[in-house]
C-alpha cells in the first residue's frame, strides 16, 4: 500500500488507466462469454431436438420387430457426428433395444426419462419419445459432450486475452501520453516551488495554464507568494527601522557609559581625596593629641595639689573621649574605603572580656552600676583572630550599656558553640537595665550616624557610628550582631563571630603588660628617638626615662642614620614623617648599611611611630625593614609593651 502511495503521479495515472481499461474489458468479455455460451447451448439443444425427432420417426416402425441391423441403419446418420457420444433406444417396455457409444470410454448408465433435455456428467442428454399413431412406443436419447461449445469457449478466451493485451498496451501508451498533460504541469509547478524555497526569491511566479485544479493550484500558490513577498518587504522595512533605532540607542548608551565612567572616575578621585584628607586629618590631629595625652600623663606623675590634679584628670578624660571619636571616624572611613584589615594572631578571649570590663569599671562604679561577667567553660583558651577589634566591639557595647543605664547593672556573657575541628563560633551577650530602645528604631540602630533621638547627642554625646562599626566588624569576622529591647526596661545586644582555635599556650608577656617586669627589663635600655616634633620628643623621652631607659634624640632621618652608624642602640623609635630624610628612607639606609657589616652581624630594632593610622601603613613600615609599629597617640603601657616584645609580630 505504502509502495503504491509512494509511486509518482505519472506511474499512478498510467496504472489507473491500464487497470481500468483491463477491468472494463474483462467485464465485457465475461458477459459476452456467458451470453454466447447460453445461445450456443440453445442452438445445440435445438439441433439435437430436431435430429432426435427425425430419428425417432425413422426408428418408430422398426422398434418392436426390426433387427439390430435395421435399427443401426436407421440411426446411421448420427454416428458421423463427432459431438454425439452416446445414443440409447428403449421400447415401450423400457427395454434397451439398441445402445451405441462412440469411443470406448467408461460412461454412467442413463435412466429412462420423460421427454426433455437434461444435464448429464458428460454434457447434455435429449430425450425424445417414439410415437406410432399417437402412441408412445419407445424412447430415444442422444447424449452429447458439448465439445463444440467448449472448443468455441477456449477459442474465445484466447481471443479475449489477445484483445486484452493489445488494448492494455494501447491504453498504456495513450495513458502515458495523456498523463503528461497533468504531470508535466505538476512538475513544472513543483520545480518553481523548489526554486522559491532554495533561493528565497518570493518575486517568482508560476505560469498558469488552464482553469482546472492544477491551474487553480498554481494561482493559489502565486497568491501565497505575493503575500509572503509583501510581508517580507514589510519585515525588511521594520528591521531597517529597528536597526536605526538600535544604532541610535547604542550611540546614546555609549555616551551615557562614557559619562558614567567619567562620573565614576571623578567619584573615585573624590573618595581617594576623602581618604587622603582623613589620613592627613588623622595625622594632624593625632600628633598634637599625642602631646596633650603624653604631657598630661607626665603632669599627673608630678606632685600636684587637689585642684590641679582635678584639672589634669579632666584634661585626660576629654582627650581620651576625643581620641575615641577620632578612632570611630577613622574606622568608619576605613570601612567606607574598603581598607579595613583584620589581624590574625593568637589571643586569649577571656582576657579580652576582662580588659574591656576593667577599662569601663570606673565609669560604671561612678554611676553605682555593677558589671557581671560570665565566661562559659566552652570558650577555648586560645583563639586566632583580631583581639583589638574584638575588644573594640565589647568596649562599644559595654560602654553604651553603661552610658544608657541609670541604675541596676550590666551583664556580659561569653560562650562558644558549634566547635568543630579548628573552628568555633564565639557568642556574646551584653544586657543592661537601662532606658531601652523604642521598637520602631531598632532596625535603624546599626546604620551609621544613627542615634535614637537627637537629644541623645546632647545628653550622652557620641557620633552614632559605634554600632555601625560593630556590625561591620562582626560581619567581617564571619558573624553578625542583633538587639532586643523593651523601652524603659533595658536592652540586650548579642553578637557572634567565627574564629579559628589556637593551639599554643600564650606567653605571659603577651597577656600581662607592664608593672615590675617592664621596669626591670627596660632599665638601662638605650633608645634613639627619631622625631622632629619637640613636644613629642619630650613626651617619648619622659615616658622612657620614667622606665629607666637612656635616650638620644635625632631631629630627622639623616641624623638617625648617622647615630645608628656611630653608636649602639637597643631600639630606634622612628617617626615616619620627618624633614630632610623621612623614617622609611632612614630605615632603608640603616638596613643597607647593616647588610654591609659582614664581619659583625647587626640588627637594631626599629619601631615605627606614626600618626598615619590608615590600613597599609603598617605593611609599608614592615616592608622597608622596621620591626614593629606604634600608632600615635600611644599610652606609656603600649610603648613599654612594644619595647618588651622581642619578636616581630606577624602582619
Ligand atoms: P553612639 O556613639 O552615639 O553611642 P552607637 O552607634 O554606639 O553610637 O549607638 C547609636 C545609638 O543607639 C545611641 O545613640 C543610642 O541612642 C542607641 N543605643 C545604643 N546602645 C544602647 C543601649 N544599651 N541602650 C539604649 N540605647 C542604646
Amino acid at each position: 500500500m505504502t509502495r503504491l502511495r509512494d509511486l509518482s503521479i505519472r506511474r499512478k495515472l498510467t496504472l489507473l488507466m491500464t487497470v481500468t481499461s483491463g477491468l472494463a474489458l474483462l467485464g465485457a468479455a465475461t458477459a459476452w462469454l456467458a451470453i454466447d455460451r447460453r445461445s450456443h447451448r440453445m442452438a445445440i439443444v435445438q439441433d439435437l431436438d430436431v435430429m432426435t425427432s427425425v430419428m425417432a420417426q425413422n426408428v418408430a416402425p422398426k422398434i418392436d420387430d426390426g433387427t439390430q441391423e435395421d435399427l443401426r441403419k436407421a440411426i446411421e446418420p448420427i454416428t458421423n457426428r463427432s459431438d454425439i457420444r452416446r445414443f440409447i433406444l428403449w421400447n415401450r417396455f423400457r427395454e434397451v433395444r439398441s445402445e451405441y457409444i462412440i469411443g470406448n470410454q467408461q460412461m454412467e448408465e442413463l435412466p429412462w426419462r420423460t421427454e426433455g433435455t437434461y444435464d448429464t456428467p458428460l454434457g447434455l442428454a435429449v430425450y425424445s419419445p417414439i410415437k406410432q399413431r399417437g402412441d408412445i412406443v419407445g424412447m430415444l436419447v442422444l447424449e452429447t459432450d458439448l465439445s463444440i461449445l467448449k472448443e468455441r469457449e477456449r477459442a474465445l478466451i484466447i481471443v479475449f486475452f489477445a484483445v486484452l493485451l493489445v488494448s492494455g498496451s494501447i491504453a498504456f501508451i495513450v495513458g502515458s501520453r495523456l498523463q503528461g498533460l497533468i504531470t508535466l504541469r505538476l512538475s513544472r509547478l513543483m520545480r518553481t516551488m523548489q526554486r522559491v524555497s532554495l533561493q528565497n526569491n518570493y518575486s517568482e511566479r508560476c505560469t498558469v495554464h488552464g482553469e482546472d485544479e492544477i491551474g487553480q493550484l498554481a494561482q493559489a500558490f502565486n497568491q501565497l507568494l505575493g503575500t509572503i513577498e509583501e510581508r517580507g518587504a514589510r519585515l525588511a522595512e521594520d528591521s531597517r527601522e529597528l536597526e536605526a533605532r538600535v544604532m541610535e540607542r547604542t550611540t546614546e548608551l555609549v555616551e551615557v557609559n562614557r559619562r558614567l565612567k567619567e562620573s565614576k572616575r571623578i567619584a573615585e578621585e573624590a573618595v581617594a581625596a576623602k581618604s587622603m584628607f582623613l589620613a592627613n586629618m588623622s595625622h594632624e590631629i593625632r600628633t598634637p593629641m599625642n602631646g596633650i595625652l603624653g604631657m598630661n600623663d607626665l603632669l599627673l606623675a608630678t606632685t600636684l595639689d587637689e585642684t590641679q590634679r582635678g584639672y589634669a584628670e579632666t584634661i585626660k578624660g576629654s582627650a581620651v573621649a576625643l581620641l575615641a571619636i577620632l578612632n570611630d571616624i577613622l574606622d568608619f572611613s576605613k570601612i567606607e574605603a574598603g581598607r579595613l584589615q583584620l589581624e590574625s594572631i593568637e589571643f586569649d578571649p577571656r582576657s579580652i572580656v576582662r580588659e574591656s570590663v576593667e577599662i569601663l569599671q570606673e565609669p560604671a562604679m561612678s554611676k553605682g552600676l555593677k558589671i557581671f561577667v560570665d565566661v562559659d567553660s566552652s570558650v577555648p583558651p586560645v583563639l586566632i583572630g583580631d583581639p583589638t577589634r574584638l575588644r573594640q566591639v565589647f568596649l562599644n557595647l559595654v560602654g553604651n550599656a553603661i552610658k544608657f543605664t541609670k541604675q541596676g547593672g550590666v551583664s556580659v556573657r561569653l560562650a562558644a558553640r558549634d566547635t568543630e575541628g579548628e573552628e568555633t563560633v564565639l557568642v556574646a551577650e551584653v544586657e543592661d537595665t537601662g532606658i531601652g530602645i523604642p521598637g520602631q528604631r531598632l532596625d535603624q540602630l546599626f546604620k551609621s550616624f544613627s542615634q535614637v533621638d537627637a537629644s541623645t547627642t546632647r545628653r550622652f554625646g557620641g557620633t552614632g557610628l559605634g554600632l555601625a562599626i560593630c556590625q561591620e566588624l562582626c560581619q567581617r569576622m564571619g558573624g553578625d550582631i542583633d538587639v532586643t529591647s523593651v523601652e524603659g526596661l533595658g536592652s540586650t545586644f548579642r553578637f557572634h563571630v567565627r574564629m579559628k582555635i589556637g593551639e599554643e599556650a600564650l606567653e605571659p608577656s603577651e597577656q600581662e603588660r607592664t608593672g615590675d617586669i617592664a621596669e626591670r627589663a627596660l632599665n638601662g635600655l638605650r633608645v634613639l628617638i627619631a622625631e622632629d616634633n619637640p613636644v613629642n620628643q619630650l613626651v617619648a623621652r619622659r615616658m622612657l626615662e620614667t622606665a629607666g631607659c637612656r635616650c638620644e634624640i635625632a631631629w630627622n632621618g639623616r641624623q638617625a642614620f648617622d647615630a645608628v652608624r656611630d653608636q649602639h642602640f637597643d631600639v630606634v623609635l622612628m617617626d615616619c614623617q620627618m624633614p630632610e630624610m623621612d623614617g622609611f628612607a632612614a630605615t632603608a639606609s640603616i638596613r643597607a648599611w647593616e647588610a654591609e657589616q659582614t664581619d659583625m652581624p647587626r640588627h637594631v630594632r626599629i619601631v615605627a611611630l606614626t600618626a598615619n593610622a590608615m590600613a597599609g601603613d603598617r605593611d609599608r613600615c614592615l616592608a622597608v625593614g622596621m620591626d614593629d609599629y606604634l600608632s600615635k597617640p600611644f599610652r606609656p603601657e603600649a610603648l613599654y609593651a612594644t619595647l618588651l616584645t622581642r619578636t616581630t609580630r606577624a602582619a
